[in-house]
């Protein structure tokens, strides 16, 4: 059952009633005040095991005058200064290779992963034996809540390498017994591939990035497949970018597949990173906090903000003994809620999901713009085909926005005849953008096909303006 000591010990062989639609009923149905008193217990835990392990943490926490013991409520846990990236690269410089913040003998790493460095130096991330058999049963609990069960195929089309998801994926897959097919991506030939041997294994779930079950729609279309017809999933659940939190890609990919879409992920950092995740009901990723504690904070004063407005995840391992982040400030924007959930999990949710990061939101002619409000504009059009592109430019002083977007094959066809038909495109996009974000883009139609796709994130953005965004 649920692991009152601590570090907690999982039993590796527990499962819930077969016909229970939760893990730990107890935990995760149980009044949001009482789990706070579970919570605070692990927190402290957490606190006192980073304090005694690490220099980095003593450092930090001695500069601000904390002491773990201090802390006595969830209220107190609020003046424990936060964590940042660049905080973290910086320490890992200075005590290589996993930082002063690794609170096991190196001895002790089990894994190494680590973020692809595209934006600056790398940082390396070192996992334990016992967090990885702890994230194996986190995920495999978020997953049974995914509605996903032992008898399902897990086709996992994501790439295996430092990226923590796939891994993710594939050790709650196990932990549930659940058939798993780790097929990867990202090989030269191997999404055609990947569709035969969706075609012919008829896996039931899917993982890996909304764009690229997209691009794998595109191509299956192109092969001759119908997927809702050919393939078998009866959910696909994505991480890694915010497209299946946004309602009309979600849409669009339960439409192609005729599958239930679920948006699942933190951040590489959190692993288990999956302790944002929608349940069988898709209301918004549930905050699984009994695991990783979850505050919203306001994005400027850093004050944990009331349900129902918008601000920065801020995530705590509550059970992580190899590199805890303890207050990390994910960067990332959204908008919790307590509402309940027809699931009936207390959980806060996430009802828009991770919408946006706070420092890609463009300021253009001085409007907050989001990349994920064009995304989810475009994908409500019909005629808007798979790719489009976000260009910001300037123009002596005015900026401009520039919005690319390819065509469906049915408006190329229907535009041969009459050109009426891209006019009127082209005039609907700008206009439901215009009433959207607040400004009136240029809009320029492509070709179908004409932009390059991706087998993992996707990056639609190009801000040619040459100055430095800042946000915070
Ligand atoms: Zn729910």
């Amino acid at each position: 059952m649920y692991p009152r000591e601590w570090p907690p010990v999982y039993d590796n062989d527990y499962f819930p009633p077969k016909d229970s639609r939760y893990w730990f009923e107890k935990m995760e149905t149980m009044d949001a005040r009482e789990r706070e008193k579970v919570i605070f217990k692990k927190l402290q835990a957490q606190m006192e095991w980073a304090y005694n392990r690490s220099p980095f943490y003593r450092r930090k926490w001695e500069a601000a005058e904390i002491r773990p013991q201090n802390i006595k409520t969830l209220q107190d846990f609020q003046s424990v200064p936060f964590v940042r990236k660049d905080e973290i690269r910086r320490d890992q410089e200075e005590t290589p290779p996993f930082g002063g913040y690794l609170c096991i003998p190196i001895g002790e790493v089990l894994r190494t992963h680590g973020t692809s460095g595209t934006t600056g130096r790398p940082t390396a991330f070192g996992i334990g034996f016992d967090d990885w058999h702890r994230i194996a049963n986190a995920h495999a609990r978020i997953m049974w809540g995914c509605g996903i069960r032992p008898s399902d195929i897990i086709f996992i089309g994501s790439f295996f390498s430092l990226y923590m998801g796939s891994w993710g994926a594939l050790i709650g897959g196990e932990r549930l017994r659940a058939k798993c097919f780790p097929f990867g991506a990202g090989v030269p030939g191997q999404s055609v591939m990947a569709l035969r041997w969706i075609k012919d294994m008829q896996p039931t779930v899917f993982y890996g990035t909304p764009s690229y079950s997209l691009y794998l729609a595109e191509l299956a279309k192109k092969e001759g497949y119908v997927p809702r017809r050919d393939f078998h999933f009866r959910i696909m659940f994505f991480s890694g970018e915010p497209g299946a939190g946004i309602p009309t890609t979600k849409r669009l990919i339960e439409e192609t597949y005729g599958c239930a879409c679920i948006d699942t992920g933190s951040t590489a950092e959190m692993t288990p990173w999956m302790t944002n995740a929608e349940c069988e009901f898709r209301t918004g990723m549930h905050l699984w906090n009994d695991i990783v504690y979850t505050e919203v904070v306001d994005v400027k004063t850093g004050k944990v903000v009331p349900f129902g407005e918008e601000g920065v995840p801020v995530y705590t391992h509550l059970e992580r003994t190899s590199q805890p982040m303890i207050r990390f400030w994910s960067g990332d924007l959204t908008m919790w809620t307590d509402e309940p959930c027809p699931c009936g999990r207390t959980y806060p949710r996430l009802p828009n999901g991770i919408y946006g990061r706070a420092d890609d939101m463009l300021v253009i002619r001085g409007e907050n713009v989001y990349p994920s409000a064009i995304e989810e504009v475009l994908r409500g059009i019909e005629g808007v085909g798979g790719e489009f592109r976000i260009i910001v430019t300037r123009e002596k002083v005015m900026d401009e926005l520039v919005v690319q977007a390819e065509y469906t094959q049915d408006i190329a066809n229907r535009g041969e005849k009459n050109s009426g038909v891209f006019e009127n495109l082209q005039k609907e996009i700008t206009t439901s953008l215009k009433s959207r974000i607040g400004l009136r883009p240029t809009v320029e139609l492509l070709e179908p096909n004409t932009l390059e796709r991706t087998e993992f994130k996707s990056r639609r953005v190009i801000d040619k303006r040459d100055f430095i965004k800042r946000v915070q």
